[in-house]
């Protein structure tokens, strides 16, 4: 991997932190619980818990993924990011572009 490619990766990480960190926020605002009160029918009430319920799960994801993103920040200076940490080849900038927060190639990600 080269220096401009690892800058270009960078650059990916710092963005994508920066779109999740403001989708989170958006999540938590959704997941408040809803008041039993609020003037919904009984059958606006179930859809609104349903949607929570998916709210919270995309929330959960994205928590994971930042947390993976920012973990890629602090190694990609260092000579172990993008390699493989089971089989230690190269994992490909291709795949780091795309997924910067891997930390398995293809072949052993499957
Ligand atoms: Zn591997």
């Amino acid at each position: 991997m080269t220096k401009q490619e690892k800058q270009t990766i960078k650059e990916k990480i710092e963005n994508d932190i920066c779109i999740l960190t403001e989708q989170i926020g958006d999540l938590e605002e959704k997941v408040k619980p809803i008041s039993p009160d609020c003037g919904l029918g009984r059958l606006t009430r179930l859809e609104a818990m349903g949607e929570q319920h998916v709210n919270n799960k995309v929330l959960d994801e994205a928590r994971v993924r930042l947390t993976r993103l920012n973990n890629a920040l602090q190694r990609i200076d260092k000579p172990m990011f993008g390699i493989c940490i089971e089989c230690e080849e190269s994992i490909g900038v291709g795949r780091m572009s795309v997924r910067p927060e891997s930390v398995r190639c293809v072949e052993c990600a499957n």
